[in-house]
């Protein structure tokens, strides 16, 4: 199996990626989204990571999803609704034993690019990592963090993991990946949509934490309904910790809307409201937050799923 590091998505986490597997000396090709693209990208001629006010250029190579070549391991590094779209056009060159690494927030895209590439092995991701882009090809680390990997399908260590150390890259392999992911999707829930609703940074919550401490209990009830017990366990207080640690910050939704971005609602509240109801369970007030979403999302010519 090649070792290259095939890295689909040459934006905020895609580059941080990209750039300290280059450092560490590793194989890594950018995959970007067409020629247009890569040829702004050549002219660029690299990415540039900044960090700790240190900007450094990677010349890495690039080309796009239809150039030559087979794709053995893949970091997919766009948003969580670009994923299936994006694996579908990079099938001819997926290898039948591909193993494909998804960085993407929330819950659904997972399934979605398994099912658009059933032989291979897919590892989804949960990262408390930060990094945004200044320009492009130009991106700013900008909170450091940590990331746990994980197969549900399959415990055993893919044999590229060392690579990640290696590139100073924190990482750690578990079996438990989707109690992170459910986990960090509950919290998301409990937060993001609210900080959107009330316009407010994350400590705004603080003067509503009576609708906050509201979608906990349903959130509790629908993540031990899911049969996800651990990622229940004290999720009110875990929401109230992230809020007071981060009251500072704008969710990644706020900004997302100030910016006039789509969200990834459909992976995050929109997932949640779906899983509640395949089990039969009413949540009246997550139903009613999802809703006053849509409709701030729309009253904004924003995608509402
Ligand atoms: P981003 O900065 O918007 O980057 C996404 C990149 O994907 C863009 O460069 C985009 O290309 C590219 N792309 C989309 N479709 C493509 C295609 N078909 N082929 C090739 N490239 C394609 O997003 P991000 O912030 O890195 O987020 C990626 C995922 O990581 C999200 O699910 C996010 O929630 C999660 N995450 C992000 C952070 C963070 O700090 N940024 C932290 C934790 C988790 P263009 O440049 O051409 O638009």
């Amino acid at each position: 199996m090649s070792s290259t590091w095939h890295i689909l998505g040459a934006g905020s986490l895609g580059s941080l990626w990209a750039c300290r597997l280059a450092r560490a000396g590793k194989a890594v090709r950018l995959i970007l989204r067409n020629d247009q693209r890569l040829r702004a990208y050549r002219h660029a001629g690299g990415l540039t990571l900044i960090e700790q006010e240190q900007a450094a250029l990677f010349a890495i190579p690039a080309d796009t999803p239809e150039s030559a070549g087979p794709v053995h391991r893949l970091l997919v590094a766009c948003k969580a609704y670009d994923a299936a779209p994006a694996i579908t056009r990079l099938l001819p060159r997926l290898a039948a034993d591909a193993h494909i690494i998804l960085l993407q927030n929330g819950l659904g895209s997972q399934e979605e690019v398994a099912e658009q590439a059933p032989h291979a092995r897919c590892i989804a991701t949960s990262s408390t990592e930060g990094a945004f882009r200044e320009a492009d090809w130009r991106v700013r680390f900008a909170g450091h963090g940590f990331n746990w990997l994980g197969d549900p399908t399959n415990p055993a260590l893919p044999d590229w993991f060392e690579d990640l150390a290696n590139a100073g890259i924190p990482a750690q392999w578990t079996v438990d990946i989707l109690t992170r992911l459910w986990r960090k999707l509950a919290i998301n829930c409990a937060i993001n949509p609210l900080t959107v609703l009330h316009d407010c940074h994350n400590g705004g919550l603080l003067g509503h934490l009576d609708q906050v401490e509201a979608l906990c209990v349903e959130l509790t009830q629908l993540l031990q309904r899911c049969g996800q017990p651990a990622a229940a366990s004290e999720l009110g207080e875990d929401v109230q910790r992230v809020i007071l640690a981060t009251a500072a910050n704008y969710s990644s939704m706020y900004q997302d809307v100030r910016a006039g971005r789509r969200t990834e609602v459909h992976y995050l509240l929109g997932h949640a409201c779906r899983a509640a109801e395949r089990h039969g369970l009413v949540l009246p007030a997550l139903e009613h937050l999802h809703r006053q979403l849509v409709d701030n999302l729309r009253a904004r010519g924003l995608p509402s799923a």
